[in-house]
């Protein structure tokens, strides 16, 4: 075999960080399941034209996904910018986008941003960007733009006078204490504000009042006038504004008063002509209000004249095991410095797992595998690690890094040869094809693949044993070195020149003339680059944080997050950030954005095996 110690440049370029995503085609996992709940419901609505259809002028807008004469489907992803999207995120953004795409509709951007607060450029970027990755397009055939509920405020306000006018809305001088002590529990009446029967003249004086600026923050508020005895809390009155002396990123010192949840989606989805709203379950006795302001409004209008009546639909809230998912608590875990920023590859944001190495494809598998129900139930965090598995087994090429290195010295190899072996780059792929790996006689194995001493069933490298190097040759040891304090430095080793390629030679029966148990992965010592290699683990230790404390934090997994100096086949210096690798019987790991040249960072996406299922006997 000739010298030749270049890396092979054929190697098929790794798995670049993938544009597609949240596809509205049912996954093979979902087509084999009835269609889900709101799927039902969205086709009743088709055939029964409840929405009206596209028109031609519809149509006609330069590469539009919509067909004339074809049911309005139109669906929006509504985040507040107040921190980056996680994995629940996802699943909203898949069920919503999925719907648009699957019936030739439209999906809206819209950023929820009635809170007055400061901008956050970042925020806003990141949800951006987290979107599109994941496949969710805003302005592609199926989208139908990004908004802003800010702009909104006029119309909500003149909504709110139209109610003033209708005496279905007054304004109270209780403070926020009081309105809640009023409210009562849900199982007693409760008792009505005393400002309840100002009249609407005096109302729209001291609303518009409220807006010019003359009350103090908190002083009064706006409340529909509903039912002070409702068994849902949410109809007792509920507040529509607030005063609230804060600037607001886009409309400035404009307002001091803002419009609370529940007063302003409905027109955020009526004025963008959503016709199905989804949102997760703990709004469903939100939605008596969210119809009973849109028919409010509507209340004496001619018909022509009526706005917009959206469909509110909930579904239960994707809650993965081993973490916790509120922006709250993330943010905290940022500002504390419990992670180091909010794409920390053990965050469950989508910029932690895009780092950590996550597919787009992989998190729209998840979220169909997991499907859509009403009914509260918490996601094993397994089955997201699975479906990056899935992915990356099929389309990662394999590559060999040692993580913690022992030196193994080949006694027969001659010094300065270099053999070059071929590595089948992905088992999975044939089309893959085939790489060359450099074999000599210094190598590297895994530390823990050595045992002086071993156990019985230990089938990797002993004294006297003999293993397959993976792709390369059986090796048998024949002794070890240690240090002073008893460290093993070295281990020798005899290569079988029969077992080129890893198999042995197949006798006259046809059958393998020896076999081995154990088959290590290894690197060639002269060829070798070092690199560091960031181990992660789930970043809480228990199913359910914060369930035995109270406090979530207290469950941080200290072993979460391990570094190593590893080495890896030379051709790996060459991978681009983000791309993906299989390093055999060690995980899938993808190039960190710490990479820089000569000093590559790998961070490990997820093992090959699941160490926490509780057949892996560590539940
Ligand atoms: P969080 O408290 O985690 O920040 P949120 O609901 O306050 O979540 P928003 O920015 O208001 O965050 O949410 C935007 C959309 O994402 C909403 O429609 C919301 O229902 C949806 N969403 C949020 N969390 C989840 C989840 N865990 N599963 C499914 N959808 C979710
Ligand atoms: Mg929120």
């Amino acid at each position: 075999m000739s010298a030749n110690t270049d890396p092979k440049p054929t190697s098929p370029p790794p798995v670049r960080p993938s544009d597609a995503g949240a596809s509205g085609q049912l996954g093979p996992k979902e087509a084999e399941r009835p269609l889900n709940f709101i799927r039902q419901m969205v086709e009743a609505d088709g055939a029964a034209r409840k929405w009206g259809e596209w028109t031609a002028a519809d149509a006609a807008r330069p590469g539009a996904g919509q067909v004339a004469g074809t049911p309005r489907v139109h669906t929006r992803f509504p985040p507040e910018p107040n921190g980056y999207l996680h994995i629940g995120h996802a699943k909203s953004i898949c069920v919503n986008f999925g719907l648009a795409k699957a019936y030739g509709g439209l999906f809206n951007l819209r950023f929820d941003d009635t809170n007055p607060a400061k901008e956050e450029q970042e925020y806003v970027d990141s949800i951006k960007a987290d979107v599109r990755w994941l496949g969710a397009d805003w302005d592609g055939p199926f989208g139908g733009g990004i908004y802003w509920s800010s702009d909104y405020f006029q119309k909500m306000y003149e909504f709110a006078e139209e109610l003033i006018g209708k005496g279905l809305a007054y304004v109270c001088d209780l403070t926020g204490e009081q309105v809640a002590e009023f409210r009562g529990p849900p199982n007693r009446p409760g008792k009505p504000s005393p400002f309840r029967d100002r009249g609407a003249a005096e109302s729209l004086v001291l609303f518009r009042a409220m807006r010019a600026g003359e009350f103090a923050t908190g002083a009064k508020t706006l409340r529909a006038k509903i039912d002070m005895s409702s068994p849902n809390i949410n109809l007792r009155d509920p507040i529509m504004y607030r005063i609230l002396h804060e600037e607001h990123h886009n409309t400035g010192k404009m307002w001091c008063i803002y419009p609370m949840y529940d007063w302003a989606h409905g027109f955020e989805d009526s004025i963008e002509g959503i016709t199905h709203s989804i949102c997760t379950l703990e709004f469903e006795n939100h939605r008596p209000l969210y119809d009973w302001f849109i028919r409010s409004v509507n209340q004496g209008r001619a018909d022509g004249d009526k706005i917009h009546h959206a469909q509110q639909i909930e579904f239960s809230k994707l809650r993965p095991t081993y973490t916790v998912l509120s922006k709250r608590n993330l943010l905290k875990m940022v500002e504390e410095q419990m992670v180091s920023g909010w794409d920390d590859p053990r965050m469950p944001t989508l910029s932690g797992l895009r780092r950590r190495g996550y597919t787009p494809e992989s998190l729209v598998a998840f979220c169909e595998d997991v499907g859509l129900t009403k009914v509260e139930s918490f996601i094993d965090l397994g089955r997201l690690e699975n479906a990056i598995r899935e992915h990356l087994n099929k389309t990662a090429p394999r590559a060999m890094a040692v993580l913690r290195p022992l030196e193994v010295v080949i006694e027969n190899w001659p010094e300065g040869k270099v053999d070059e072996l071929d590595f089948v780059v992905n088992p999975e792929d044939p089309s893959a094809g085939v790489r060359k790996v450099p074999f000599s006689r210094v190598i590297y194995i895994e530390r823990e693949d050595f045992m002086e001493e071993p156990p019985k069933k230990f089938f990797r490298l002993a004294p006297g044993q003999e293993v397959r190097l993976r792709w390369a040759y059986f090796i048998t040891c024949t002794g070890l070195t240690k240090d002073a304090a008893g460290n093993i430095t070295q281990v020798r080793a005899t290569y079988d020149p029969a077992t080129r390629g890893g198999d042995a030679p197949v006798g006259p029966d046809g059958k393998p003339t020896k076999k081995v148990k154990g088959t290590l992965h290894w690197v060639s010592a002269a060829h070798a680059v070092a690199a560091e290699v960031r181990l992660f683990d789930r970043l809480f230790g228990a199913e359910h944080p914060g369930e035995r404390t109270g406090n979530a934090f207290d469950e941080l997994n200290p072993g979460s997050r391990e570094v190593v100096k590893a080495l890896i086949e030379p051709h790996l210096v060459k991978g681009a950030v983000g791309e993906r690798v299989q390093f055999e019987r060690l995980g899938y790991f993808c190039v960190d954005r710490d990479s820089a040249p000569g000093a590559m960072v790998f961070n490990r996406t997820v093992t090959l095996k699941d160490g926490w299922a509780k057949d892996a006997g560590k539940a």
